[in-house]
């Protein structure tokens, strides 16, 4: 999963369209990433203003758990 500064995003839907799992969306709140992001960071390198980071708790899900 990806998060988005919204102080630094320009609402340009840029990574939107880029973005080839459509996991992303433009909403007033800003972007919004869900579940079928699979953190290959086109839309990280993408966008113009550097507004999209991976998000860490996404990148900790995919870590194995104990049981
Ligand atoms: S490409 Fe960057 S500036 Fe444009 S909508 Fe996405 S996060 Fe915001
Ligand atoms: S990291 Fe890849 S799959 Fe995830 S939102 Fe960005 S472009 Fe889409």
């Amino acid at each position: 999963m990806i998060r988005t500064d919204s102080r630094k995003c320009l609402r340009c839907s840029g990574c939107v369209g880029v973005c080839p799992r459509s996991a992303l969306t433009l909403t007033e709140h800003g972007i919004v990433c869900d579940s079928r992001c699979n953190n290959c960071k086109i839309c990280i390198n993408f966008c113009p203003v550097g507004a999209i980071d991976l998000e860490i708790e996404g990148v900790r899900r995919h870590l194995p758990t104990k049981v």
